[in-house]
């Protein structure tokens, strides 16, 4: 059994790595100044502007397909450059790359919301959530209803990330109570805010915000429908399947980053006389956070692994996102408590990730969500325990 990254894999994510060092960490500071002033740490023009810079080195639509100018890479090689951009706490992400369902597109929709996504000329947001549905996602009522060539759309979204700078979302509506949602009930269309959906900021404990979406009679051509009709649903379990391998990867680049930054500061603090690393209570702490990190780490390979085998990675990606969500957060709170007082400031980004990293339990299912898959899956026998090496 090989553990080892290939030549190819080594040079892309330490490539990647010397971007984040070199052009996006010493933005850090003034990221941190601004968000505490509440503006955006980096403004929408000076992320496309590093978009642009890495575009030159390479990283340039990481997910996207060749013949739309993307790298297409490996689920295993995304993961590692997801873990690579995790170790800032600036939000920047690599450029060129759209939602994994805009692909379902037909060639006039490609030309209208895929290609200028990709170029990033346009902002897209995907919502499926609504104030009374959220983990039971099957609950959507947000309705569209045809009327001549048109839909009328009439709900609301909550919680949709990007909601509040996106120029047009993909929205999952229900377009057949009687079949229900998992029965070919709905489907997603691609709606412009220019349409006369709106949003509103919502407040979070987190940095940016995500927004709901207020629809009132949006009148929504039917040739934005986006796939088949029916067929929302499964282009919304597709969309979130994606982030269950990628949020724990780039859970993985904070980890190892706070606990370099405990490790040093457990070295050189002194409390009576000597350092606090030579206490064994701080010792376990940061024993404990290597061994969980580890433990994640593999988890999370494995999962992008196995999508890279076109095998069906819904059993490892909830193991992955579960475990690699729960560890990020307890590494976070040991790494806090190692720095005493000052990791409490916000002279330290530590509170910071605090704050960001408990969202990882929360969205794109939630820790209870990707239990119930997981035993779900082992008590119904759709799964092996010891999965692949069965
Ligand atoms: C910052 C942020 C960004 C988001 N971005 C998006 C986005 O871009 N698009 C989008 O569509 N959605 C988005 N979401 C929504 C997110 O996916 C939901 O919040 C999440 O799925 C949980 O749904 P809920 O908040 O309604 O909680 P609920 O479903 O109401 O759950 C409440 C609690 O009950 C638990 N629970 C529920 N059912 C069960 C059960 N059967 N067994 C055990 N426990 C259960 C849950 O795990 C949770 O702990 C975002 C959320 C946040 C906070």
């Amino acid at each position: 059994m090989d553990f080892s990254l290939s030549d190819e894999e080594r040079a892309i994510r330490d490539t990647a790595r010397q971007f984040i060092t070199r052009e996006v960490m010493p933005l850090e500071q003034e990221a941190l100044r601004r968000e505490r002033a509440h503006r955006p740490g980096l403004e929408r023009s000076e992320l496309r502007e590093l978009q642009l810079k890495a575009k030159e080195f390479g990283f340039w639509g990481l997910s996207t397909p060749e013949e739309y100018g993307g790298m297409e890479l490996p689920a295993v090689t995304q993961s590692l450059i997801w873990t690579e951009v995790g170790r800032t706490f600036v939000q920047f992400k690599f450029g060129g790359d759209a939602d994994n369902i805009l692909y379902f597109a037909n060639d006039e929709q490609k030309k209208e919301y895929l290609l200028p996504t990709i170029e990033g000329e346009r902002i897209s947001c995907f919502a499926i959530t609504e104030p009374g549905a959220g983990s039971d996602a099957a609950n959507i009522k947000l309705r569209a209803r045809q009327d001549g060539d048109d839909w009328v759309l009439n709900g609301e979204k909550t919680f949709i990330t990007n909601g509040n700078d996106a120029d047009f979302v993909i929205v999952v509506a229900v377009t057949d109570p009687e079949k229900g949602v998992r029965g070919g009930g709905t489907t997603a269309f691609l709606v412009d805010r220019a349409m006369g959906w709106r949003s509103e900021f919502i407040q979070t404990m987190g940095e940016g915000g995500p927004a709901s979406l207020i629809f009132d009679d949006v009148r929504v051509p039917a040739r934005n429908i986006l796939g088949e009709i029916g067929q929302g649903f499964e282009l919304g379990m597709k969309w979130i399947g994606k982030g269950r391998y990628l949020i724990p990867s780039n859970a993985i680049g904070i980890a190892e980053r706070a606990l370099g930054m405990a490790v040093e500061y457990a070295n050189t603090r002194e409390t009576f006389g000597k350092p606090i690393a030579t206490n064994q209570a701080i010792q376990w702490m940061i024993a404990d956070s290597e061994t969980e990190l580890e433990a994640a780490r593999w988890l999370i390979l494995r999962a992008a692994w196995t999508v890279d085998q076109g095998a069906d990675p819904r059993h490892s990606s909830s193991m992955a996102k579960l475990y690699g969500a729960g560890m990020v957060n307890r590494v976070v709170d040991r790494v806090m408590q190692i720095h005493g007082g000052m990791g409490y400031t916000r002279e330290l980004p530590i509170e910071r990730w605090y704050r960001q990293v408990r969202l990882m339990r929360i969205y794109e299912g939630t820790d209870e969500m990707q239990r119930l898959i997981i035993s779900r899956d082992l008590l119904r026998g759709y799964t092996k325990i010891g999965g692949h090496l069965q």
